[in-house]
């Protein structure tokens, strides 16, 4: 029986939780339920919903040619222009953006009245897009330390700096310093969600003392990624999984103790089926 170690954090986040309890909620309600992007990223859920009757809206397009029926914002938010649509559409929405994400919507908004933005995170994420769609001045994105070190401030400009909230925060720490060398008039935002920072923290503290780590997450989940580079950099046995069926551990030798944990969008029930199988099987 191997020793396993669990982190307190794996899983569902407040603003995950909030928004998927909503949609199962609402898939309830008998009428016609759209999420505008999946509701979080996790195959299993999103095919739950579906068998629900919940249809994914993928595209602008497709939003913009729904005629009735109630939309989910998902909690990764989205830019103000959608919800100008929506009500300019006449169509029902629920927002359900994670309160931390519309707290950086609210900065941004304020501050660009005044100053350039510079968003950590990456562009192609929806969340970064969404920010980037409440910005009235111009908008940088940086991704990394690469990008900083390129980044050319424009004399006699003011920035606001803020961070996807998934953003890893020693990364964020990295690129601050090489900006604040440049840049001289820069309000610095850490919008870093706690819960990211205290789900990292976990993970690599339990990484660092194990033989095994496994990271349970979508593959499309940036922040399980983060977690499995995180862990990784920890723990040289690490494993990153969508689901029990994907672990593939070392047959023949002891796995020794072995650390779970898991990404904001991955549900308990998978989290447990992975605990159970490697303390009682393993
Ligand atoms: S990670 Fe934080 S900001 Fe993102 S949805 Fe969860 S609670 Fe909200």
């Amino acid at each position: 029986m191997a020793k396993v170690i669990t982190a307190k954090t794996a899983g569902f986040c407040f603003g995950v939780k909030r928004a998927v309890d909503k949609a199962f909620e609402l898939s309830e309600s008998g009428g016609e339920i759209y999420t505008f992007g999946p509701v979080i990223h996790n195959d299993e859920v999103v095919g739950k919903l579906k068998e629900k009757g919940v249809k994914v809206l993928n595209t602008e397009e497709e939003l913009a040619a729904v005629k009735s029926g109630t939309v989910i914002l998902r909690s990764h938010g989205v830019s103000r222009h959608i919800i100008e649509l929506l009500e300019s559409n006449g169509i029902d929405y629920v927002d359900v953006t994670c309160p931390f994400v519309k707290r950086i919507h609210d900065i941004v908004d304020k501050e660009s009245l005044t100053r350039q933005i510079i968003i950590v995170g990456n562009p192609d994420h929806p969340e970064v897009q969404g920010i980037m769609g409440w910005c009235r001045s111009k908008t940088h994105v940086i991704r990394d330390v690469a990008d900083a070190a390129d980044f050319k401030g424009e004399e006699g400009v003011s920035y606001c700096l803020v961070s996807q909230t998934t953003f890893n925060y020693k990364k964020f720490e990295e690129i601050v310093e090489i900006l604040n060398e440049k840049l001289y008039n820069t309000l610095i935002v850490n919008t870093i969600c706690n819960a990211t920072e205290k789900h990292q923290a976990e993970a690599r503290e339990i990484a660092s003392m194990v033989d095994t780590m496994i990271v349970i997450g979508d593959v499309k989940s940036s922040n399980s990624r983060k977690l499995f580079e995180i862990c990784r950099e920890q723990c040289d046995q690490t494993y990153f999984i969508q689901t029990l069926k994907d672990l593939r551990l070392p047959g023949g030798t002891s796995v020794g103790s072995v650390g779970i944990t898991a990404g904001a969008s991955t549900p308990n029930n998978i989290i447990e089926e992975v605990q159970n199988y490697v303390r009682d099987d393993i």
